[in-house]
């Protein structure tokens, strides 16, 4: 999970990476009482999931209060690069700016560790410095086990070649960034620019922050998700423990195992071929062990998805066995029967493996007026791509 700035801010601050004060907002109007708490004059920051915002012009100073509602007024409502602006910060003015750096931690997935990058020269061109000057941005490995204390964190200020008079200021910026990173479970910090202000002082004056999902639960994260960006098919799948994923075709897919899912996905697009080009509507994984609760969660979200003009159900008999997954679609239908929702679309279940012919028998005997059964995963995927497009 990617976050806004605003909320990256306030995660520096908890583990004293110094920044200034700032406080989101979503109307005009609010920037003026915001500014006066700054004393009186503001930096109105547009909130965007992506880089560049100050090139774009949603970045701006204002010298007032009537100046920072302006200015919000014009930043509120922008698009950039495809990211409408629903809200601002309105940050703390820097001192003057004398310098910008730029310091970050990531995980490097291809040499199996930590990372850091820093430079001198920070701000609105690190991606031009990066890329025509590779020798002005050092990249230090990180030991997982060591992590960064005082002796690393000068080890990356000297390679990163920081002057002298700002070296100490930068060390307590790593390691407190560190300790950031670390304690959050954080995939990436990164502060573009890390400004040297005329006070001598260091402070980060803008953040990136990227989580990983996969510990989002030992931590308290719900307010920092985007509730207002999320699908709201795959919002209620997450809150049903499902894994889904939102595609944008028209055949409904359930699998259990994310490997069957996948390929299920790449034979439902190769079968659509033959059937005016229909795609998978989403990827879902029930899992191994999938009850009839869980399949009929998942069936409730691809059949409330108005995309959906088929499901492929796709199961291969493991540890759970076919009868007792042939069971669950049945009971499936019924609950959610039971819970008022008409079943319209029309299901193609393959089952294989392990107990797949008493399985298929608990299909054949239920008889189920939208259920069709087809017991090779080609013939399944071709009978369902076919049953999409006739409805479409
Ligand atoms: P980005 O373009 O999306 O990375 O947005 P930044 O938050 O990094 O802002 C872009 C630029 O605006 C920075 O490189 C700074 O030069 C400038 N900037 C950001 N905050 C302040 C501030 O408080 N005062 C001043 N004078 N400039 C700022
Ligand atoms: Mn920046």
């Amino acid at each position: 999970m990617d976050l806004f700035e605003y909320q990256a801010r306030d995660l520096f601050a908890k583990h004293d990476v110094p920044v200034l004060a700032g406080e989101v907002i979503d109307t005009p109007e609010a920037a003026r009482a915001a500014t006066e708490r700054l004393g009186g004059k503001s930096v109105v920051k547009a909130q965007v999931k992506v880089g560049g915002r100050g090139k774009a012009g949603g970045v701006k100073l204002a010298a007032n209060a009537d100046e920072a509602v302006a200015r919000a007024t014009d930043i509120l409502g922008m698009d950039i690069k495809g990211h409408t602006v629903h809200k601002v910060m309105i940050a703390e003015t820097a001192p003057e700016i004398l310098e910008e750096y730029y310091v970050s931690f990531l995980l490097d997935r291809a040499n199996r560790t930590f990372l850091s990058i820093a430079s001198v020269e920070g701000g609105m061109e690190i991606e031009e410095v990066a890329a025509t000057r590779p020798e002005a941005v050092a990249k230090i490995a990180i030991d997982a086990i060591d992590g960064v204390d005082e002796a690393k964190a000068r080890e990356i200020v000297e390679a990163a070649k920081f002057p002298a008079e700002v070296a100490d200021k930068v060390v307590n910026v790593l390691v407190t960034l560190w300790d950031t990173f670390i304690k959050s479970d954080a995939l990436l910090v990164e502060v573009n620019p890390l400004a040297k202000v005329a006070s001598g002082d260091v402070i980060a004056l803008d953040g990136k922050v990227s989580l990983d999902d996969n510990a989002e639960f030992r931590h308290d994260w719900d307010e920092l998700h985007d509730k207002a960006a999320a699908n709201p098919l795959e919002a209620a799948a997450k809150e049903k423990n499902l894994n889904y994923v939102k595609l944008d075709g028209e055949v409904g897919i359930i699998g259990n195992g994310a490997g069957l899912v996948m390929s299920t996905l790449d034979v439902v697009a190769y079968a659509g071929e033959n059937h005016g080009n229909v795609k998978p509507a989403n990827f879902l994984d029930i899992g191994g062990g999938a009850s009839a609760q869980v399949m009929a969660n998942g069936l409730e979200i691809i059949l409330g998805d108005p995309d959906v003009k088929s499901v492929f159900v796709n199961v291969f008999g493991g540890i759970t066995a076919c009868d007792e997954v042939a069971n669950g679609i049945v009971q499936a239908l019924k609950l959610l029967e039971d819970r008022g929702e008409e079943v319209t679309k029309p299901l193609v279940v393959r089952l294989d493996g392990n107990n797949a012919e008493l399985g298929r028998q608990i299909l054949t005997d239920a008889n189920h007026p939208l259920v069709q059964r087809v017991d090779t995963m080609d013939g399944a995927a071709d009978k369902a791509a076919e049953l999409a497009h006739a409805a479409k």
